[in-house]
């Protein structure tokens, strides 16, 4: 789940200089045994909304890379999608299975109080809408609530289907049609996100591959949607169109990048290229069309946003459905440019910060 980057200067205010952060919070509770550090990448747009992960990191500096990497993310994510959103997120270090208590939540939860809403926290890796409730009852910067507590709910519906359209957008690109029927798929991956998408999938008539770290997850999967199941590291070797991470980042790499027999990479997983300097100008060299994870799995954070703005699940997936014009617009520029999809992205994200920058936020 841990994405590492090789940076040029590895101090702490190295990292957050090279990342170009607005503020990093570290947090810390001799009691509760709390360590977390909040990310607050940019917060130009809007407040910088995005979830907490729970994760045992092998140390400090892997945590704080982890959130760096992903508060950035936030703010293109945001930014792409015409959100008046800002890019932050935490991470709470530590085993989610032994060392999460409701105290602990709820210490963190004050942490993120002490921000006044310049950050908003929701769900990520490890954390329930369970765990929310708790951090809810320290502060009212969160989202991603139950249902039952006017929140969003479970956003990986509604991420899934964003991924969808990103994929079929990269079809129509690739293959001048949307169609996914009698495309091979292979999919990395089958948790919250992976399995609606596997649904998606199945009903267009793709012929589907998959893994997960949890075998009996990958054959139930496998059972129900009558695909193949293949072990962890075979999934990069499969013959397919289109080769969907829907698990770990950083899964584009230079031991994985010439196993990829795939025309498209479409995915739903946070940070897939291990380096985008790197890796997003190797698969446009090795012929491989790539769609933008940060556009393409923007659903999730357009339904939590219609949380914290009062929309609709179905407002919601309308915006989400959007993900395919994006798309598209995006490969056109990459083209244009002469760059790569991932860059073209970033600038597009970039530009309408730039250009919002001056405008008074509506918050
Ligand atoms: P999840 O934890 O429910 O599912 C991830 C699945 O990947 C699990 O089944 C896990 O066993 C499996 N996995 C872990 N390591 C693996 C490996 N090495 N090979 C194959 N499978 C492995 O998470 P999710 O909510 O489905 O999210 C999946 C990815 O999408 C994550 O990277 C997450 O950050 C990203 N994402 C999720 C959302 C969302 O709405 N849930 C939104 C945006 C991005």
């Amino acid at each position: 789940m841990v994405e590492v980057q090789t940076l040029t200067d590895t101090s702490v205010f190295g990292q957050i200089a090279e990342h170009q952060h607005e503020q990093v919070v570290f947090c810390h509770d001799q009691e509760t045994g709390l360590r977390a550090i909040i990310g607050i990448h940019n917060t130009v747009l809007g407040p910088a909304l995005g979830g907490t992960r729970m994760w045992h990191y092998a140390s400090d500096a892997e945590a704080l890379n982890d959130v760096l990497r992903l508060s950035r993310g936030m703010t293109y994510k945001a930014a792409i999608s015409g959100l008046n959103l800002g890019g932050g997120k935490a991470v709470i270090i530590g085993d989610a299975k032994t060392m999460k208590t409701e105290a602990l939540l709820r210490k963190f939860g004050r942490f993120v109080k002490n921000l006044n809403g310049k950050y908003i926290t929701a769900e990520d890796v490890n954390m329930t809408t369970k765990d929310m409730e708790y951090i809810r009852m320290e502060t009212k910067h969160v989202a991603g609530l139950p249902e039952s507590m006017g929140g969003s709910g479970d956003p990986s519906p509604v991420t899934a289907y964003g991924t969808y359209m990103g994929m079929k957008a990269a079809a129509k690109k690739m293959y001048g049609s949307d169609s996914l029927a009698g495309k091979r798929i292979a999919v990395q991956g089958v948790g919250h996100v992976g399995t609606y998408l596997l649904e998606y999938l199945q009903k267009e008539g793709a012929k589907l591959v998959l893994t997960d770290y949890y075998e009996d997850r990958a054959l139930e999967a496998a059972a129900r949607f009558g695909a193949k199941a293949v072990s962890l590291d075979e999934i990069y070797d499969q013959e397919v169109d289109i080769y969907s991470p829907c698990a770990l980042g950083a899964t584009i790499n230079d031991d994985t990048i010439d196993r990829l027999k795939c025309r498209i990479v479409a995915g739903c997983a946070n940070n897939q290229l291990k380096d985008e300097e790197v890796h997003g100008p190797g698969l446009v060299e090795r012929g491989i069309l790539y769609a933008p994870d940060f556009l393409i799995n923007a659903g999730g954070l357009i339904n939590v946003y219609s949380e914290v703005v009062g929309g609709s699940r179905q407002s919601a997936l309308t915006q989400t459905e959007k993900i395919y014009d994006f798309t598209l617009q995006v490969f056109q520029r990459a083209e244009q440019e002469q760059s790569h999809p991932q860059h073209a992205a970033i600038r597009q994200a970039e530009e309408r910060i730039a250009a919002l920058g001056k405008v008074k936020s509506t918050y």
